[in-house]
């Protein structure tokens, strides 16, 4: 028997009705099955309907059109109290005047645990953050990084099968943002509950991740590993959004040994083994900084897309050439700085740049 997924979307739909501004669908027929013991993220721009997709899984809101399931079974109508499911936010929302112990044993008590057993897990969960010596302390006596440390307690006590987490980091420094996402990923493996995380980072989706959705516009545009969705972007906007892209247009001319010829703009041709590139159709194919290559030279002959270099930028790790292609487009080389004190390339040198045929993807709009 197929193990039912954690959540699923069923084309759901949140149409709102704003005055002035007529009807909004923060959510527009969403698919989709996020798995058990998953962390799994959610990744867009401000406004792509991260919250409402949360907030249709907590039970704050219901679906206009669609359903959501849990565990297989529709939870229509079901309140958020009777829902296995807990949301962490980014405001830590703790109750100032009460306890650390106190905040992460509310809800324990709201559902009547005894006393005894409530202790003990209030114990248990401020171990597992490790904050076990602060449980008397005031939310207002702890840093940012501890209250939100005491939330993610406060949120696990209960035991949800489902945490949701609407950019519970977006509040912290760098360095703390930084530990509280090893940390969450430690909480996640350790509890093997089902997390269901929202960010705007793509560098944060890319390195928690189990699987990620891109949302834009209220559509899940592709979903897929951190691995996936970086090298294998099927859309524009995903190649855009998550890491650096290099974009160029171009034209399917015909088919050689399988593989679909494409005369790129600028005039370079080359041929790509990829489904859907039907001859005589536009394209737009996208290539990362890191899978291309600086040649020497600059002529016809080298193998490469002859060009001259208009900028290099140095970053410590890596070097990235602005190369401005003949004929086409400028594209961002990434260059490894293996060897102390060498540049690849100057400054207005003429190079060429080498493409792996396998580097290329094709995508979609
Ligand atoms: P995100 O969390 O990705 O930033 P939201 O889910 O909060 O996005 O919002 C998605 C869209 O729905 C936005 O265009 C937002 O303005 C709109 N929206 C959200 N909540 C409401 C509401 N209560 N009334 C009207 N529009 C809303
Ligand atoms: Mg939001």
């Amino acid at each position: 028997m197929p193990v039912a997924a954690a959540v699923s979307l069923r084309g759901v739909t949140r149409v709102y009705h704003t005055a002035g501004e007529g009807e909004t669908a923060a959510l527009a027929g969403v698919d989709l099955d996020i798995l058990d013991n998953e962390f799994f993220t959610l990744l867009g721009p401000s406004g792509c309907g991260k919250t409402t997709l949360l907030r249709m899984v907590a039970g704050f809101d219901e679906p206009t059109e669609g359903h959501v399931l849990l565990f297989g079974q529709p939870i229509q109508g079901l309140p958020p109290h009777r829902r296995p499911v807990n949301t962490v936010f980014q405001s830590y929302a703790l109750f100032p005047h009460m306890s650390v112990a106190g905040n992460v044993g509310f809800a324990l008590e709201m559902l009547g645990w005894p006393r005894a057993e409530r202790e003990a897990r209030v114990a248990e969960m401020l171990d597992l953050v490790r904050l076990p010596e602060l449980g008397r302390r005031k939310p207002g006596q702890l840093s940012g990084g501890q209250q939100q440390r005491v939330a993610l307690a406060r949120a696990l006590a209960p035991r949800p099968k489902v945490l949701l987490l609407d950019e519970p980091l977006s509040a912290l420094d760098l360095k703390l943002r930084k530990e509280m996402q090893i940390e969450l990923k430690r909480l996640q493996r350790e509890t093997g509950i089902t997390f269901v995380f929202v960010t705007h980072d793509q560098e944060e989706a890319l390195t928690m991740s189990d699987r990620i959705a891109v949302m834009r516009s209220g559509h899940v545009l592709q979903v897929g590993s951190p691995r996936d969705v970086y090298e294998h972007p099927r859309h524009r906007f995903v190649a855009q959004f998550i890491g650096e892209t290099n974009l160029v247009g171009g034209r399917v001319v015909g088919e050689a040994d399988g593989a679909a010829l494409v005369d790129l703009d600028g005039g370079m041709r080359v041929a790509l083994r990829a489904d859907g590139v039907g001859a005589g159709r536009p394209v737009t194919l996208a290539v990362r900084p890191e899978r291309l290559r600086l040649a020497a030279g600059g002529g016809d002959g080298d193998g490469g897309w002859p060009g001259t270099v208009g900028e290099a930028v140095y970053s410590g790790t890596d070097t990235a050439y602005h190369v401005a292609l003949d004929g086409g487009p400028t594209f961002v080389v990434r260059e490894q700085n293996r060897a102390a004190g060498t540049a690849t390339a100057a400054v207005g040198e003429r190079v060429s740049v080498v493409v792996e045929p396998d580097a290329w993807q094709v995508l979609e709009d």
